[in-house]
């Protein structure tokens, strides 16, 4: 067992960006399929340097092209986590929470189509994407011509690293032309550092400033003031004091937080979608069929799991035209498992209650992450890659115990959020950064906690769940074969969302007082193995099982 000295986990969050706070909301981010970092980051930065040309560049309209670099990891796992689609969509001008799936089913099936690019606005959102409402101009994306992937090159900040430009023939027409790059009229650089963050060339610059040493913070859009939360907290035993003082658990101090941001019906409605959407994720995974993009011919397995545990495919029990739209969802699939289990228990099928249950959770992983996998709508929970853990879980908690309800699953998303941004701020929540520790690891704390708290554990066996959880997850390395979330991905998921479930059950049954590692202890240990992680474990396909699995995939 390592364990982190006192003087280690004390560094955590001490010194950097002490003025920003994390949402919960910001941890739970609806979008699409693969990646967190490779998908929804640049997916946001093509939107925010789109959005920003119309206020920067005097005549827009003279714009002739535009161009991205992409850098690093994601140049070397780009292709296979849907970059290109991400940064042709975001140019767009569709958001990823709304963009209608058959758009990106569309465009993920040719990423040589071009796609229109709206230069001057003002733009209306809607399902269909951004519609321009006063003058536009507009000009065609070229993905195989206008993206560029530099494999060899990392920029310093960070290995998730992307430089957009857009150029015109003048030349010369805008008093920001950077001036290392003599035809382009506007260039912006912007860093995916995990769970769909962005921070841009400024924030990072400033950062560097900070701390060389700390791990990447979050900024630009997505980040709240010091002032916007009453309790903030960087560290684990900050939020404990918080919860003491209060004498609330942790999903009350990250209330009294959000109550800063939003009322508490928005709150309410903001984590109900969270929790429909998320098992509208698993829904469609467990009715789809069929093999996974991508060309590494891996085959969905959670319809095929759930089909046999039901008797009959779930698009026979839950007839959903829609299930995105469909906000008694987890309920309805609550019910149909329940009943099911009781009608196996009755029939004297139930030998095996607990592999049954373990079944059933795997399916609700798996599901979640297949449909990642097809480019499907995914909430971050913190990332794309482990977005099967928490809905898993949560849906295990809601079948398997008697009278849950909404409000017991949106103090299950405030905890689990809260102990997610605890890594966010001490370690990272990427995997370029950190290896699959970073994602599936805080996931499993993240759902560890969550279950903990609601199944009766005190703050401080919360807070050991969430330990337990990541403690056997440290130095997971991240390795994804042929650069697709899939392999290990998917499964992977299953194994996070059954580590958490036993973490809270030990935390249960143990006295953190006799616990010799602390959740700031793991996650400074956390960091610190990042830190000395190889670097083609991090996100690169370069190592593990990517270069032992041979493949024939062909680079879109
Ligand atoms: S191996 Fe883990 S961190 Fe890497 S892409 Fe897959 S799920 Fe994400």
């Amino acid at each position: 067992m390592h364990t982190a000295s006192d003087s280690e986990s004390d560094n955590i969050g001490k010194e950097r960006y002490p003025n920003e706070r994390i949402s919960v909301f910001d941890m739970f981010k609806i979008g699409v399929g693969p990646s967190s970092s490779h998908t929804m980051g640049p997916w946001k930065a093509a939107l925010l340097f789109v959005n920003e040309l119309p206020q920067i560049v005097t005549g827009a309209s003279g714009i002739t092209r535009l161009q991205v670099e992409l850098f690093g990891s994601l140049a070397k796992t780009g292709p296979g986590h849907g970059t290109d689609l991400a940064v042709m969509l975001g140019l767009a001008g569709y958001d990823p929470a709304t963009v209608p799936l058959d758009v990106v089913q569309h465009y993920a099936a040719d990423r040589s189509q071009s796609v229109v690019v709206k230069l001057k606005q003002s733009w209306e959102s809607g399902a269909a994407g951004s519609t321009p409402t006063s003058e536009q101009a507009a000009l065609e994306f070229h993905p195989t011509r206008d993206i560029h992937f530099l494999r060899e090159k990392i920029l310093a900040y960070h290995p998730n690293g992307m430089r957009f430009s857009a150029f015109n023939n003048a030349a010369n027409s805008v008093e920001k032309a950077p001036t290392n790059c003599s035809q382009a009229i506007l260039t912006r650089t912007y860093f995916s550092i995990g769970g769909g963050f962005v921070v841009d060339e400024a924030d990072a610059v400033n950062e560097a400033e900070t701390t060389a040493a700390s791990p990447p913070s979050l900024s630009g859009t997505m980040t709240h003031s010091v002032d916007d939360f009453p309790y903030p907290y960087r560290r684990a035993d900050e939020l404990k004091h918080h919860c003491h003082a209060l004498h609330e658990p942790i999903s009350g101090v990250a209330l009294r937080n959000e109550l800063r941001l939003r009322s508490i019906p928005e709150i309410e409605q903001q984590l109900d979608q969270i929790v429909v959407k998320m098992c509208a994720c698993v829904v469609s995974g467990l009715s789809a069929s069929g093999d996974l993009p991508g060309g590494l011919n891996v085959q969905r397995r959670a319809p095929g799991i759930a089909a046999t545990l039901l008797g009959s495919p779930l698009c026979y029990l839950i007839p959903l035209p829609d299930p995105e739209s469909e906000p008694e969802l987890p309920e309805v699939l609550a019910d149909v498992i329940r009943t099911i289990e009781r009608r196996s228990v009755s029939v004297g099928t139930d030998r095996v209650g607990f592999e049954r249950i373990l079944r059933w959770i795997s399916a609700f992983a798996l599901a979640a992450n297949e449909e990642n996998a097809a480019f499907g709508r995914v909430v971050t929970a913190p990332t794309n890659g482990a977005a099967g853990v928490i809905p898993a879980v949560m849906l295990y908690y809601l079948c398997f115990t008697e009278g849950i309800g909404r409000p017991e699953l949106r103090r299950f998303l405030l905890t689990a959020g809260a102990i997610g941004s605890l890594f966010k701020q001490g370690a990272t929540i990427s995997a370029a950064m950190g290896g699959c520790q970073a994602e599936i690891g805080v996931s499993a704390a993240m759902a560890a906690a969550a279950l903990a708290e609601l199944q009766g554990a005190d703050i401080d066996q919360t807070l050991m769940a969430a330990e337990i959880a990541m403690e056997h997850h440290l130095g997971l390395t991240c390795d994804p074969v042929g650069g697709l979330v899939q392999i290990p991905c998917i499964e992977r998921n299953t194994m996070g969302a059954a580590k958490a479930i036993a973490a809270a059950a030990l935390a249960i049954s143990s006295d953190p007082a006799a616990a010799r590692v602390s959740l700031d202890a793991v996650i400074s240990t956390m960091w610190a193995t990042a830190q000395d992680m190889n670097t083609k474990y991090k996100e690169t396909s370069e190592g593990g099982l990517a270069v032992h699995i041979p493949i024939n995939v062909i680079e879109c």
